[in-house]
């Protein structure tokens, strides 16, 4: 099973690598513009299958990517200290616009996965494109707030001291500073954190909230500052979503796509299968967070005007 990536940078290779190490696909074609760039990274990320499973990575250009089952967007820039996602915008959609056709052409039946941020707007962009090539709608999708969702549900269970696979929790609307935390519907064994950390002997009090909200919100910006670019964490999202489609697993994702309740693309918990998306699924929020929803569709609507 084949998987194509256009954007060998550090998303793209970081990605393969995750890919490879848990032998999701058979294959990875890599393609970038800097075409060494694409085959040094194919170099680098096939010695890894000795120590993962042996899945083929090479580089190469978009006709290439015939027979993927998932092509990844990852080509464009991101951000630099200081700048939000939504300060990418132009530049970006300009590169989505060109790629996706190409990408098409050459691979009519592939599932798109968009990563480039503004992933949201940038899978209104895709969304457009690949419409007019006749895909049709849920083939193509953002990884959205999964990033996102998984840090909120890691930083609350480091915060309660509980293995994460119990903490279910969402993030839901842009992946950007208007993203929406669902805490009406923070669930650890069945009971809300303030439950459960008092069924342990502890507390979890609102200043412990804020503090989790904040780290989550500001987790790229302290990331970027520090190293210059997030990369491993959208990695794992990105393979997670690919085993998702290859393995048709029908997992519920926070991914991105339009949303006719909305008016533009955002994320809510969607039921994914090998198929793309099957279902929008309605998210359980109390009254601030609805509106605080409806503000960032309106954030990202703000946006879609400008591509
Ligand atoms: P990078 O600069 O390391 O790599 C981008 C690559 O895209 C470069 O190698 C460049 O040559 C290539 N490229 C540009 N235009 C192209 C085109 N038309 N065709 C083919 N290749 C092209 O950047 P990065 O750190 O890998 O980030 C890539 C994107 O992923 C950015 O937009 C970034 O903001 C985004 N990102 C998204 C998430 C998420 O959760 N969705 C997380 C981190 C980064």
């Amino acid at each position: 099973m084949k998987v194509g990536i256009v954007g060998a940078g550090f998303v793209g290779a970081a990605a393969s690598n995750a890919l490879v190490l848990r032998g999701i696909p058979t294959e990875i074609v890599l393609v970038d513009m800097d075409e060494s760039r694409a085959a040094a990274e194919a170099a680098d990320v096939a010695h890894v299958a000795p120590f993962g499973a042996p899945v083929r990575v090479a580089w190469g250009h978009t006709a290439d990517l015939v027979g993927s089952r998932v092509v990844v967007l990852t080509a464009g820039s991101a951000q630099t200290p200081g700048q939000s996602r939504l300060d990418l915008v132009s530049s970006n959609a300009s590169i989505v616009a060109s790629v996706v056709p190409e990408v098409l052409r050459h691979a009519p039946d592939a599932i798109l996965l968009v990563a480039t941020n503004p992933v949201d707007v940038m899978t209104s962009v895709a969304e457009r494109c690949a419409s007019e090539a006749g895909v049709a709608a849920g083939r193509v999708f953002g990884t959205g707030t999964m990033l996102d969702t998984a840090r909120f549900r890691q930083i609350m269970a480091a915060a309660i001291g509980v293995d994460v696979t119990h903490v279910h929790a969402y993030v839901v609307g842009e992946h950007g500073d208007s993203e929406v935390l669902v805490w009406s519907s923070v669930d650890i064994a069945g009971q809300a954190p303030a439950e459960f950390a008092s069924a342990m002997g502890g507390a979890f009090t609102d200043e412990d909230r804020r503090r989790v909200e904040d780290e989550v919100v500001h987790a790229a910006d302290a990331i970027i500052r520090g190293k210059g670019a997030t990369y491993f964490g959208v990695a794992a999202v990105i393979a997670r979503a690919v085993e998702v489609i290859l393995r048709d697993r029908r997992s519920i994702l926070t991914v991105s796509a339009t949303s006719l309740d909305y008016g533009c693309a955002l994320s809510l918990p969607r039921l994914v299968s090998g198929s793309g998306i099957v279902r929008e699924l309605g998210v359980s929020v109390d009254e601030d967070e609805q509106q605080r929803l409806e503000s960032s569709a309106a954030v990202l609507r703000e946006h879609l005007l400008i591509v």
